[in-house]
């Protein structure tokens, strides 16, 4: 066990070429498939099974039944309507059964001639005159066994094909590759001590059972993947994701990072200038910081925090200790109103300390990028602020130690890990602090995030009124715009969100120019603003200027506004079509108000009317404030991808295991990741290689 003891050549060394009926050609399609070993075929798991161990009476069948069945075929004809079709009747005695084909060759008919035995499996449908099957999948019987051959003996494997690999085909291979199973070909990286521990099945028998699962295996199971089999692989790529990460992780930790001494001044004079003072969940994250940044290895921490738990605060006393340090701190967020935001922000707290902080957008004319550039490379900009355009390879830093990535969620784990890389210098790396408002449940997090320390702001700071919130239909449009206007001329200030039609900015920034249009007309007292995509930053600065000053009443926007902007006078937002919207991102957007001591209001505007499914989604948002119930909602009713944001980015991309189905087994793939580093180091780089590949270098660190 766990060495490759025997001689036996290892599955995924044994090219696919090696099997019966495999030529260039066949290789080639395969390859289509991704499947270019013996292991690949292994691993090409059935998305469903057939049940074919069982033979119906012909004339037991009912339409809707999808079965094997036998019988002597009694006649075949090929019909002339209005399309060409073959069709063959057949008997067993108990009753007949039609065969439909509207797709045959010439030698059909003389196959299914009169007097053979056919097998066929398919769906039994109600014909014309008879019950029937279109296009069923059958075979001959030889006279001498027909009454013999028995049924299947196991389920039928339906596996995912392709251009000119079908299902006949890929059943022999497999069928073949499972002959080297027997012979060793596939060694177990989980020891007997971990298989006993977690109560999971051997590898080979695990993979033999989900390509050829017995008569008596439950159909149900195997369907919802809640087979032992398939959960015996689940657990094993769960563990090799976990690992990998935790891999990531530890090899970071033999680089090296500047250490960042803090002398307290600077932070104490920021502090000491805040119109308030921090939470205590702040301040404990804040020491977590201090001390990690202190340490002369990359900080890699992961900083959780609700909606407007205050984790800017935390970012700029981070960056001050870098700066007290003597060295650079940059701040990366994912969007240019975000950017620009955190640039006027820290600009306000920081000039009067005598730091200059920069600003990188991909918007800056040629000469003002040229000088930013140049103060960030010679070290008089102690603090840049900008998007992805910080990290684009012009940039250069005199000294960085330290890099913020707020909003995490939105850049993929890719570009997370890739970040690492800028700002390293002879092997040492910035330390790095990421931030997120996806509260992410722990059993989660463990997995999504195992290369990272984490700590979480759980606490909000005082004074906050919870935002109510109803859900109305778009046919009260009139009586919403009532309200607003008279919440405005109350001074109240708001905003009305139009939502992306997926991937659709330009429709968006459509939609919300036509109710900026609306809105305007219908409250020709208000000053309304507008703010989108699609505007060039210059455009919306002074928009989102006037709005914070006061200036604007309504703020008509996209999402675009959805993280990070914040303007406390604002307690009032209307979200139309929040149904388009997963429950975390609309709890991000909601975040925006009930930011002041103001009472606050959240209207969910929906199109048409709901589906049941819809309503009971709205009410969570309804009846819940709070993050990380609202983040495990989420989970349930559109699971993991949406919730972490990663649907496009390729992160915990799995081939058998289902984050949101598999989450029960997250603690104990947790524990046999620890297991396995201590007492089974030697086999944990196959077990990622097997199921990551090169892929587990990620942004390759
Ligand atoms: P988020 O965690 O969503 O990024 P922000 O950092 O934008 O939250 O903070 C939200 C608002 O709360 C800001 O106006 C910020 O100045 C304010 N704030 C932050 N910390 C505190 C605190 N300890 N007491 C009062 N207000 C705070
Ligand atoms: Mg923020």
């Amino acid at each position: 066990m766990g060495s490759r003891d025997s001689f036996s050549p290892q599955a995924d060394s044994i090219p696919v070429t090696e099997l019966k009926g495999v030529g260039a050609k066949m290789a080639e399609r395969l390859g289509r498939l991704d499947i270019s070993t013996v292991q690949d075929l292994l691993f090409h798991l059935p998305i469903r099974y057939q049940n074919r161990t069982r033979m119906v009476a012909l004339g037991e069948l009912q339409p809707g039944m999808v079965v094997s069945v036998q019988g002597e075929v009694q006649h075949t004809e090929i019909k002339f309507g209005r399309r060409r079709m073959l069709l063959s009747m057949i008997s067993d005695g108990t009753g007949h059964l039609v065969l439909r084909f509207f797709h045959f060759g010439t030698a059909h008919k003389g196959t299914l001639a009169s007097g053979a035995s056919v097998r066929c499996f398919g769906e039994v449908r109600e014909g014309v005159n008879s019950l029937e099957m279109i296009h069923p999948e059958f075979h001959l019987l030889e006279q001498k066994n027909k009454n013999t051959s028995p049924a299947e003996q196991y389920l039928t494997p339906v596996y995912r094909v392709s251009e000119g690999v079908y299902q006949p085909a890929l059943r022999l291979l497999v069928e073949q590759a499972r002959n080297y199973l027997r012979k060793g070909a596939l060694i177990d990286w989980l020891p007997e001590q971990v298989r006993q521990q977690f109560d999971l099945l051997p590898l080979d028998k695990a993979l033999a059972c989900i390509h050829k699962p017995p008569a008596d295996a439950s159909l149900e199971l195997l369907d919802e993947r809640r087979h032992p089999a398939q959960r015996r692989l689940a657990f094993e790529e769960l563990l090799a994701h976990h690992l990998s990460l935790r891999k990531l992780r530890s090899a970071m930790q033999h680089h090296s990072a500047p250490v960042l001494k803090d002398t307290g001044l600077l932070t104490g004079q920021f502090l000491a200038q805040l119109p308030f003072s921090i939470t205590s969940a702040q301040q404990r994250v804040w020491n977590e910081i201090q001390q990690d940044l202190r340490c002369a290895f990359p900080m890699q921490r992961l900083v959780q925090g609700d909606v407007g738990s205050g984790k800017t605060i935390v970012a700029v006393l981070a960056a001050l200790q870098a700066v007290e340090a003597g060295f650079q701190a940059a701040i990366m967020a994912p969007t240019e109103l975000l950017a620009e935001q955190h640039f006027t922000n820290f600009r306000h707290w920081l000039a009067p300390l005598g730091i200059e902080v920069d600003w990188l957008s991909g918007q800056l004319k040629a000469a003002e990028k040229k000088a930013m550039l140049a103060a960030l490379s010679g070290g008089q900009a102690h603090l840049a602020v900008g998007t992805h355009a910080l990290f684009q390879e012009q940039v250069m830093f005199h000294r960085l130690g330290l890099v913020v990535i707020d909003e995490q969620h939105r850049f993929g784990v890719h570009q997370r890990l890739a970040l690492r890389e800028k700002g390293s210098s002879d092997g040492s790396y910035p330390h790095q602090l990421i931030m997120t408002a996806t509260p992410i449940p722990r059993t989660l997090a463990m997995t999504a995030y195992a290369d990272l320390d984490v700590s979480v702001i759980d606490e909000l700071p005082p004074g906050r009124t919870p935002v109510s919130t109803i859900a109305l239909p778009d046919s009260r449009r009139e009586q919403v715009i009532e309200r607003v206007g008279a919440a405005c001329r109350e001074g109240r200030q708001a905003y009305w969100v139009c939502t992306l039609i997926e991937e659709s900015e330009a429709l968006a920034a459509q939609a919300a120019e036509d109710s900026a249009a609306l809105l305007r007309e219908t409250l020709p007292n208000l000053s309304v603003g507008l703010v989108h995509g699609r505007m060039k930053p210059q455009q919306r600065a002074p928009v989102m200027k006037a709005f914070k000053a006061g200036e604007i009443d309504l703020l008509v926007a996209t999402t675009v506004i959805e993280v990070g902007v914040d303007v406390p006078n604002a307690s009032l937002m209307i979200i139309e079509n929040p149904e388009r919207l997963g429950l975390a991102q609309l709890h991000q957007l909601r975040g925006r108000v009930g930011r002041g001591s103001r009472e606050s209001s959240c209207v969910l505007m929906y199109h048409g009317s709901l589906s049941e499914a819809a309503h009971q989604r709205l009410a969570v948002l309804r009846e819940s404030g709070d993050g990380f119930v609202i983040a495990r909602k989420d989970l349930e009713l559109r699971g993991p991808g949406d919730v972490l944001g990663t649907r496009q980015t390729g992160m915990l991309q799995f081939r058998v295991a289902d984050l949101q189905q598999d989450q029960d087994l997250l603690p104990e793939v947790a524990n046999a990741a620890l297991l396995l580093l201590e007492q089974y180091p030697q086999q944990v780089t196959p077990l990622i290689e097997r199921w990551i590949g090169e892929r587990s270098q990620y942004g390759g660190v």
